[in-house]
């Protein structure tokens, strides 16, 4: 069995065709998805949808892509992941320099407060983190240390960064996800860097809708195709189906300190 470590099941693409999404997870051997929060006004939604199906987790966060939009406090964000079973995880929450564009550096500091409110409330409710970190890993990296983020650990979501941004964060204490980014051709430099990543500290994902492995590149991606993302790794890293796919499966329950007994 897989499971899609971050996904966004309440997005207008699987609005009407939910039913259908959660069959393909089945008929994929696909047991869980996480439903991912990137702000606070779809957040009920996202809620609503780990509310309703066993297999589905949510998390709480206002991702750092998201500008003109209601800024999370710490208090709402620990008030709200205290007060419901199915939030597991503290985001998206992270650095995003690539649509800076000729903006300078002193005009993101929202994105940094932002990152370092997200990473205060993970430690005060004790959830791991769910980290997006794009074009910005050295003040990635400096922030999860300077605020303490290796208390919490968590996941480096949708990896694309090098071995060595990798390794500095597995030192924190958190996992490295890789989505279907990994399964396109031009990305031999990842494909090195996902050979080099212990089984151990790996977990799999689809970022759905965005982001569809190959043999699916451009379609509408879904939860159920992260199992072409453990295919293909398990294919690059020479290893069984199965060993892969048990070993990413686990290390999702321990990541999230899911006790899979009541799950
Ligand atoms: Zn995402």
């Amino acid at each position: 069995m897989f499971v899609d470590s971050h996904c966004h099941l309440d997005f207008p693409e699987f609005r009407e065709r939910l039913p259908e999404v959660l069959a393909n997870m089945k008929s994929s051997q696909v047991s869980h998805a996480l439903c991912v929060s990137v702000d606070i006004p779809d957040f009920p939604r996202v809620l609503q949808l780990a509310q309703e199906n066993a297999n589905l987790y949510a998390s709480v966060g206002v991702h750092p892509d998201y500008e003109d939009t209601p800024e999370p406090t710490v208090e709402f964000l620990v008030d709200t992941a205290s007060k419901h079973a199915k939030i597991i995880a503290i985001g998206e929450t992270g650095l995003d320099y690539y649509r800076m564009g000729d903006r300078s550096y002193e005009s993101m500091e929202w994105q940094r407060d932002r990152f370092r409110v997200h990473i205060h409330a993970a430690i005060e409710s004790k959830k791991p983190l769910i980290i997006h970190t794009r074009s910005a890993s050295v003040d990635t990296i400096k922030i999860m240390k300077e605020e303490g983020a290796d208390r919490v650990g968590g996941v480096m979501h949708c990896f694309t960064e090098s071995y060595d941004v990798a390794k500095q964060a597995m030192d924190l204490g958190f996992y490295i996800s890789f989505s279907g980014i990994v399964t396109f051709k031009t990305a031999t430099e990842l494909q090195e860097t996902c050979k080099k990543i212990p089984l151990e500290r790996m977990l799999i994902e689809t970022d759905s809708p965005y982001l569809a492995p190959i043999p699916f590149r451009g379609k509408t991606n879904e939860p159920a195709w992260v199992s072409k993302v453990g295919e293909y790794i398990a294919q690059l890293k020479n290893l069984p189906i199965n060993t892969l796919a048990d070993c990413t499966t686990n290390n999702f329950f321990q990541c999230f300190q899911i006790n899979r007994a009541i799950s």
